[in-house]
């Protein structure tokens, strides 16, 4: 028995393909609808066990049946990925194809392992087997009219891994090629500069694949830290960060609040006000589309950015608001009462959007002073000014 360069590869290749399976399992089970991690992961399980089996082929009798033991899994291997790939980019399987494959490909491995590890034809025909779905899988994707940078990027990680496969009948012929050397360290030779590209691109590989894991992790809780669950409208927080980043000028702030929403809660129940605030929401959703934002600022309080428009344009769409939640929401109380809403407008000025939203705040005090289901403009009449200043919040 002797343990070439090849042989350690295979077994560091164990040893990190187990620390893989346990990021594996730790990503999926913060995320549980990322179903493509179980097919990594058990395409992980079955890489591990080729490189086993690798290694197995030296310390081991039944010499013959690690090397089919090892060439079967590296095909399952990729069979798994490739159906991972396939989910997390969200193709069809073709599942006939995969299953022929897999079927062909075993017994293809099985007949030809008698001509001996370095035979080119046996090498060839084994590694066509086992790249063959990633190669389809591959295509597939670049095929796509979208790609995403993410995919892009998996794919080209995948595309590394089928090529270090395909360069192993040339590594063969060059191992054969030194005729000084006996067949054991000509094999020798192989191992080492066969496993070494294919540990390598794998590890790289299954790095990407725990990298947009991750990503996709932060991306999701990022998103739902950013928005209000009720409502799907940005949260606070997000209508400000958002708003506070996006330099369209001239812009506008509407501010809006529910009529008399606590006689609703009182009168009808907390989930009746919650279905009103739904309403609300919609309406304003449908009513003012990116590139606005309308967010949800807490109880029955929303807030629009307008962007790029003057004062008038705003004051307008304010407007259309609030006859459309009288209108619209005509049936969603059980009692048949209007629902109605005080809306202030402010333009974005110097202030930015904190000073806008306490001017807003104030036209919509005026709005509520006088008599509700009215919108107001900031600076227009003022009197909401020292009322207001202590009673509610400011942004
Ligand atoms: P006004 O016309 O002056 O705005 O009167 P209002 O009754 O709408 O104003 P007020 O601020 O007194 O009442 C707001 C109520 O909204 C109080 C609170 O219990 C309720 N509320 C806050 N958040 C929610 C929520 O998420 N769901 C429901 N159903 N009620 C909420
Ligand atoms: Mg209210
Ligand atoms: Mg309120």
């Amino acid at each position: 028995m002797t343990l070439g360069i090849g042989d350690i590869v295979a077994a560091a290749g164990v040893l990190l393909g187990l620390n893989y399976v346990a990021l594996f399992i730790a990503a999926y089970l913060f995320d549980r609808s990322a179903r493509h991690l179980l097919w990594y992961l058990a395409g992980a399980g079955a890489f591990i066990g080729s490189s086993a089996a690798y290694v197995m082929t030296e310390i081991a009798p039944y010499h013959g049946l690690f090397f089919i033991l090892d060439d079967v899994l590296v095909c399952t291997g990729f069979l798994l990925v490739s159906k991972g790939v396939c989910a997390h980019a969200r193709l069809p399987v073709p599942g006939r194809m995969f299953a022929m494959t897999a079927i062909t490909g075993a017994f293809v491995i099985t007949a030809l392992a008698p001509l001996g590890e370095l035979s080119l034809a046996r090498l060839t025909a084994v590694s066509l087997f086992q790249v063959a779905l990633p190669i389809m899988v591959v295509v597939r994707l670049y095929r796509l009219p979208v790609i995403s940078a993410r995919t892009r990027f998996l794919t080209t990680m995948l595309s590394a891994v089928i090529l270090s496969v395909l360069i192993r009948p040339l590594v063969a012929a060059w191992a054969a090629g030194h005729g000084a050397l006996s067949p054991a360290e000509q094999a020798e030779l192989y191992g080492t500069y066969a496993a070494t590209p294919f540990a390598a691109t794998l590890f790289a590989f299954a790095g990407t694949i725990f990298f947009l894991a991750m990503s996709d992790l932060a991306a999701t809780y990022r998103q739902a830290s950013l928005t209000d669950s009720l409502t799907g409208l940005f949260n606070r927080r997000g209508f400000l960060d958002e708003g506070n980043r996006l330099a369209a000028r001239p812009a506008a702030l509407i501010m809006l609040d529910i009529d008399n929403f606590k006689a609703i809660n009182d009168t009808h129940g907390h989930d009746q006000g919650d279905r009103v605030i739904a309403g609300v929401a919609s309406v304003i959703a449908a009513a003012a589309p990116r590139p606005h934002l309308c967010g949800r600022l807490g109880g029955e309080e929303f807030a629009i950015f307008v962007s790029r428009a003057e004062l008038p344009v705003a004051t307008a769409l304010a407007q259309a608001i609030r006859v459309s939640i009288e209108t619209d929401l005509r049936d969603i109380m059980p009692d048949g009462r209007p629902v109605t809403a005080s809306l202030g407008v402010a333009a974005i000025g110097d202030d930015g959007l904190a000073g806008a939203l306490i001017a807003a705040d104030h036209a919509l005090y005026d709005a509520k002073e006088a008599g509700r289901n009215q919108v107001r403009i900031a600076g227009e009449t003022g009197q909401g000014r020292a009322s207001r200043a202590g009673g509610r919040r400011s942004a």
